[in-house]
């Protein structure tokens, strides 16, 4: 399955009629947070494909939620969902979603200190397990607007990452794990990092990623 992701910032390239040109093969866009809707949906419906996200720190919006219908104003896509806190299968990959950034303003949406996004964690869990049982393994891929604690983050107050991430690596062993959030500014700045099984991309702006389909069970 290929996959197209995407974060942060609208790219023209993307946001025009040659993206069916280049990304006509992807099966799936993945949005990880902090994008407008009018480019999500342009993408998803040129190239008609599924799309599954997260809310960044800066969506105020809540996206549609999970739903089979067609979204209002996006003709051709076949759905759109937001999936943070949730966990879903999409053409055999099991994805799962945990939105938002680390708490650095009292009144912020999408915000979580390190303890209710540990929370969220747990909340998550049983979906996981259920997985396991059903499919032979937790997920193949986290999606998520920030990165875990000590990989692609940073020390400004916005920017730390999550520590229960890195906990959710070593216990749920997704094969991926994709977010946005962090801004790459230079050519040199690492964005993909193997932690454990798990491979750690951030794909501001956007990435796209192979992902061969082993069932284990
Ligand atoms: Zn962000």
């Amino acid at each position: 399955m290929k996959i197209l992701a995407l974060s942060d910032q609208v790219v023209e390239q993307l946001y025009s009629p040659l993206v069916k040109e280049r990304f006509g093969d992807v099966d799936l866009v993945v949005g990880c947070g902090d994008l407008p809707n009018y480019y999500l949906d342009y993408i998803v419906s040129m190239l008609n494909v599924p799309l599954a996200l997260v809310p960044g720190n800066h969506d105020l919006r809540m996206v549609s939620p999970i739903s089979d219908q067609e979204p209002e104003g996006s003709a051709g896509s076949r759905w759109s969902a937001n999936i943070d806190g949730m966990a879903v299968e999409e053409q055999g990959v099991l994805l799962a979603g945990l939105g938002g950034s680390i708490r650095y303003r009292p009144d912020g949406m999408h915000q979580y200190t390190q303890a209710e996004m540990a929370r969220r964690v747990f909340a998550l869990a049983p979906r996981l397990y259920w997985n396991r049982i059903r499919h032979g393994r937790f997920l193949d891929i986290l999606v998520t607007h920030a990165p875990p604690r000590g990989t692609h983050d940073a020390e400004d107050p916005a920017h730390v990452g999550f520590e229960v991430f890195n906990r959710f690596i070593a216990h749920f062993r997704p094969r991926y794990l994709l977010h946005g959030h962090s801004h790459v500014y230079r050519r040199c700045d690492i964005t993909t990092s193997q932690v454990g099984p798990t491979t750690i991309i951030n794909v501001y702006p956007y990435r796209v990623i192979e992902v061969d389909i082993i069932h284990a069970r």
